[in-house]
């Protein structure tokens, strides 16, 4: 938990976001500023950075992400249409929020 990440703040309840999902090392929820009719972020509930910061104890957990994508694309009604997934790796890569997560997007 970092107190000034904003994508922490969600995960421990003290900021609202719209869940999909909560298990008990991911989330998933709603982006609050959607760039397609679905967009839904996955996101660890370890504050990491950035994939920069993953270390060989993460592969389990990015394995879990990349699962529960497929999921919830399945739940969303998305999966057959297609979709995107999207990394965004530090601020030349466009990340903003430096909180590790997974961008599900479709649904066009
Ligand atoms: P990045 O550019 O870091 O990969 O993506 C950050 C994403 O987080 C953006 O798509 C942005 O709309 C979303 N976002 C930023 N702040 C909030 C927030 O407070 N709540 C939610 N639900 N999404 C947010
Ligand atoms: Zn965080």
């Amino acid at each position: 938990m970092e107190k000034d990440c904003i994508f922490c703040q969600i995960i421990e309840g003290t900021k609202p976001a719209s869940f999909v999902f909560e298990g008990d090392r991911v989330v998933a929820f709603k982006d609050a500023n959607p760039s397609a009719p679905v967009h839904i972020l996955l996101v660890p509930k370890k504050h990491i950075r950035s994939i920069n910061d993953l270390t060989e104890g993460d592969q389990p957990l990015m394995a879990e992400l990349f699962m529960l994508a497929k999921k919830i694309a399945q739940e969303q009604g998305i999966a057959q249409s297609g979709y995107k997934l999207v990394i965004n790796v530090e601020r030349g890569g466009g990340q903003y929020v430096f909180h590790l997560h997974l961008h599900l997007v479709g649904g066009w």
